[in-house]
């Protein structure tokens, strides 16, 4: 098919650089099957982090595979070009972008949603730029299957979310997302289009998986899939002891994996002792007509209280068939695993809900969030790995004394085990066995309503600085430096492999500039 090459480069709007149009020349002969912009580019200049900015020269969308592998090979070509994939843009640190480089569109290329078999289980092929929430529907509406690993936000796609981890309250029985997968087909920095997986071109496939987007463009995954249940209850459990809720929550995902014997979501949050809409009482119960009374809470209590949010998959009572789960009996299996549990007697929220509804929860908050210009809003987000060994000093130190009064959203922690992680991925992580998510995910009005970024910034630095100056064993997730010397300390023993990987599939470093990891070479 014949390029279809759109260039109104209207001088007054945009910058141009020495080089630009040489770029611009050597693109326009590059007969893709998809579009190149080089005007509407101002969305994929920003993230959802609303901090960074980098307008790229162009944003390519491709129609195929072949289509990427064209346009990395044209950016080989040239002096200086990189290529930033684009997945949904949800980073917060400008991971996906290049400056006066070339983003590509993932979202634009064929929304390939395949479920496959092989034997007795079920695999679902899907194409690196498609979000989460339509491979839920594709699975559950069409074959009553399911991935086993989640984000709690399903508007993220497949290739953007393998590139880090992919974290939900699953991950500790299945592990994050990037364990979860079996296969990818990847293109290169070399322009290579290469299948890989645990047996063939292993060393790209678990460079790839938590990868940053270094080594290659996942253009597919392959991810196995399990029967849907029909329904979840949803529980919250608050604590006024944060070493209480931390236990609790251990035991429970070090639970065998035995019918009733745990749940299949483990959750939890810190949040303000006090009736603030966002960050206090009212962000506990699950539906609008229950209420927090705050008359329960034990007189020991202290700034911050922790919730530990549960969910137990179960089969449609009314269906009537032989998977149908009694409804006694999931109070039953509700029952005999809460009654181990130290929380507040009464301060307990429940919820019976469908599967697609609890998975798809997190998109009311973006509606309301979009309804109230929040969305749009900057968003400063911090998200750690916190060893076990440090998390009762992370929580007086952290919850209780810099973040007591909040931070205008969510304050999620949670245990995951390691041994759920495979250690030949690119995902760093801390060393204990036990580590907890810490994602203080901040959605306050911006400035002049909320506080001015930079001072959130650099609250986000302070907590940073002291899990330094104390010693934890911790990694940023969703890591943003800025300095090779920080990235290899990052990476720690791992750096090399790291290095070594982006030699071998990426010697130019052509992609994902917007990590700041490695400059482009010639
Ligand atoms: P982008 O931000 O577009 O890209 C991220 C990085 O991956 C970039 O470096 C990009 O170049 C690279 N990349 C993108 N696509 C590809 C591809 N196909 N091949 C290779 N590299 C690629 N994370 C969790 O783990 N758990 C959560 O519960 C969770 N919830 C979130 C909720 C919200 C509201 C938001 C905004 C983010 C959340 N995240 C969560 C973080 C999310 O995983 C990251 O933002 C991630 O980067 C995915 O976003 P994206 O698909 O838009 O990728």
């Amino acid at each position: 098919m014949i390029a279809f090459l759109e260039r109104f480069v209207h001088e007054n709007e945009t910058e141009t650089r020495p080089g630009d149009d040489d770029d611009a020349s050597l693109l326009r002969g590059l007969e893709l099957q998809g579009t190149i912009d080089f005007v509407r580019t101002a969305a994929a200049a920003k993230d959802f982090g609303g901090i960074i900015e980098a307008k790229p020269l162009a944003v390519i969308r491709p129609a195929s595979r072949e289509d990427v592998v064209r346009v990395i090979r044209a950016a080989s070509r040239s002096a200086h070009l990189t290529v930033a994939a684009r997945g949904n843009g949800h980073s917060i640190n400008g991971q996906a972008m290049t400056d006066r480089g070339l983003v590509i569109d993932m979202g634009s290329m064929e929304t390939q949603i395949e479920v496959v078999r092989f034997g007795d289980s079920a695999y679902v092929d899907v194409g690196g730029g498609v979000l989460w929430e339509d491979v839920l529907k594709r699975c559950v509406r069409g074959f009553g299957l399911a991935p086993r690993s989640w984000t709690d936000y399903l508007g993220l796609t497949v290739g953007g979310t393998l590139s880090n981890a992919g974290i939900s309250g699953q991950a500790f029985r299945y592990g994050p997302q990037t364990s979860n997968v079996t296969e990818l087909e990847v293109v290169t920095g070399k322009g290579d289009i290469l299948v890989c997986s645990e047996t063939q071109n292993a060393e790209l496939f678990f460079g790839v998986l938590g990868g940053l987007g270094q080594f290659g463009i996942i253009t597919r995954a392959r991810v196995p899939l399990q029967t849907a249940p029909d329904r979840v209850r949803w529980i919250r459990l608050v604590y006024v002891e944060f070493k209480e809720f931390a236990g609790d929550a251990e035991f429970l995902i070090t639970r065998p994996e035995g019918e009733g014997e745990s749940f299949d979501y483990v959750e939890g949050f810190a949040f303000v002792n006090s009736d603030d809409r966002v960050n206090g009482w009212p962000s506990v119960p699950l539906r609008s007509d229950q209420r927090f009374d705050p008359s329960l809470i034990p007189g020991t209590a202290g700034p911050v209280l922790y919730c530990l949010e549960l969910a137990l998959h179960h089969h449609n009572m009314n269906n009537n068939n032989d998977k149908d789960d009694d409804p006694s009996t999931v109070d039953e299996v509700m029952g005999h695993n809460l009654g181990r549990l130290r929380f507040c007697r009464d301060l307990k929220f429940e919820l019976d809900t469908s599967y697609m509804e609890f998975l798809l929860r997190v998109k009311r908050v973006e509606q309301e969030a979009k309804a109230n210009g929040i969305w749009d809003a900057p968003h400063p987000w911090l998200n750690l790995l916190v060893s076990s060994r440090d998390i009762l000093d992370f929580d007086r130190l952290v919850f209780k004394n810099i973040l007591n009064h909040g931070i205008g959203g969510p304050m999620l922690v949670y245990p995951l085990l390691r041994s759920k992680w495979d250690g030949r991925t690119s995902v760093v992580l801390p060393e204990a066995k036990i580590f907890y998510l810490i994602a203080l995910l901040r959605f306050g009005p911006p400035c002049p309503k909320g506080p001015a970024v930079e001072e959130l910034i650099s609250q986000n630095k302070e907590i940073i600085q002291c899990c330094i100056d104390h010693g934890f064993d911790f990694k940023l997730y969703l890591p943003h430096y800025r300095s090779e010397e920080q990235w290899k300390l990052h990476f720690g023993d791992q750096w090399s492999r790291f290095v070594e990987r982006k030699d071998r599939f990426d010697p130019l470093a052509i992609l994902a500039p917007g990590q700041k990891i490695f400059s482009r070479t010639h």
